[in-house]
C-alpha cells in the first residue's frame, strides 16, 4: 500500500515572502506536469492545501481537485503547529478548513502539519483535527529530525490514534534503517539523495510507504540564503551563521534530476491517496496518547 502526498504551499508562501509573481507560472507549470503524470498512470494522491491557498490562489486548488484528487488541509499560513498554543491552533484549524471547504464545496476529512509538526509535546493537536471534522491524519513522523519528530510514537504504518476520548486514523511516515539511523527516504532530502534504482526496490518491497512532495521539491526550486531576522522569525530559533547555512545547504541539496526521478517512480509502482487506501485498511490497530 502506498500512499501518495503533496503539500501545497509554494503560491502562498511565494506571495508573502517575496511577492515574484513571475514564479507562480513556474510553480502552475510543475503542477501541470505532476497532474498530467498521475492521470497517465490514473493515479490519484492526496494534495494537502494551506487554507490560504483556498482564498488567495482558489483555481489552483480547484484545478487539483476537478483532476481527481483530494484536498486536504495544510494549516491556514504554515505556521508549524509546535510554535503555537492550543487556542491559536484551533483557531488557524477552524480557518483553514472553513477555507478549504468553501473553496471546493466539500468537506476536508484529511490534514497534514506543516513540518511534521504534531509531536509528543502537542498531542492536544489531534484533538482539535477532530474538533474540525478531520478524520485522518498524516504528520507523525515517528523518528528524529531536525524540527519536529515524533520518536516515541509507536507505529510506522496506519494506525487509529486515541487521545482524550477522539479517535483519528493516523498514516506516519515510515523511517527505515539506514546504517543505524532511522531515516525516511519517501520524501525530502533523503529521496533527493537516493538513485531511483533503491527507491523503487525499497518500494516493491515494503508493506506501507508514505511519499510526501512540495512542487518545490521537484522543480528544483533554489531556497534563498535567510537573513538572521528572517530566520529566526520563520523558525523560532537562533538564526547564527552555522545554523542558516545548514538549513540552506540542506534545502537546496541535490536537487538535479528530481522531477525526473519522480516520473520515473510513477511510472513503476502503483499508489493511492488517503481516501482510497483508508477503504482497504482493517482499522484494529490503535495506540493511546496521553
Ligand atoms: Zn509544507
Amino acid at each position: 500500500m502506498n500512499v501518495l502526498t503533496f503539500d501545497i504551499e509554494e503560491w502562498y508562501l511565494e506571495s508573502v515572502k517575496t511577492g515574484r509573481k513571475e514564479k507562480y507560472e513556474e510553480f502552475d507549470r510543475y503542477l501541470e506536469a505532476i497532474l498530467n503524470k498521475l492521470d497517465e498512470r490514473s493515479i490519484q494522491a492526496t494534495f494537502f492545501c494551506v487554507g490560504e491557498m483556498g482564498r488567495l490562489f482558489p483555481e489552483v486548488v480547484r484545478k487539483i481537485q476537478g483532476r481527481g484528487h483530494e484536498i486536504g488541509c495544510h494549516s491556514n499560513i504554515h505556521t508549524w503547529l509546535d510554535k503555537m498554543q492550543p487556542d491559536e491552533c484551533r483557531e488557524d484549524t477552524r480557518i483553514a478548513v472553513d477555507s478549504l471547504e468553501q473553496c471546493i464545496g466539500k468537506k476536508v476529512k484529511s490534514y497534514r502539519a506543516p513540518a511534521f509538526s504534531i509531536t509528543s509535546k502537542n498531542p492536544w493537536a489531534f484533538e482539535i483535527l477532530a474538533e474540525n471534522g478531520i478524520e485522518m491524519d498524516a504528520s507523525v513522523f515517528p523518528a528524529v529530525r531536525d524540527f519536529g519528530g515524533f520518536p516515541e510514537f509507536n507505529s510506522t504504518t496506519p494506525v487509529i490514534v486515541s487521545y482524550k476520548g477522539i479517535n483519528i486514523k493516523e498514516f506516519p511516515v515510515c523511517p527505515i534503517n539506514w546504517w543505524g539511523r532511522q531515516i525516511v527516504y519517501s520524501g525530502g532530502g533523503y529521496f533527493r539523495f537516493f538513485p531511483k534504482v533503491y527507491i523503487n526496490k525499497k518500494l516493491k518491497k515494503s508493506e506501507y510507504v508514505m511519499m510526501y512532495f512540495h512542487i518545490s521539491d521537484l522543480s528544483g526550486y533554489k531556497e534563498q540564503f535567510m537573513s538572521k531576522i528572517t530566520y529566526e522569525e520563520y523558525y523560532k530559533e537562533s538564526g547564527t551563521l552555522f545554523n542558516r547555512m545548514k538549513r540552506y545547504f540542506k534545502d537546496n541539496f541535490a536537487f538535479g534530476n528530481t522531477f525526473n526521478k519522480f516520473q520515473s517512480i510513477m511510472s513503476g509502482v502503483r499508489f493511492s491517496n488517503l481516501e482510497q487506501v483508508d477503504k482497504e485498511i482493517n482499522w484494529k490497530k490503535s495506540i493511546n496518547i496521553q
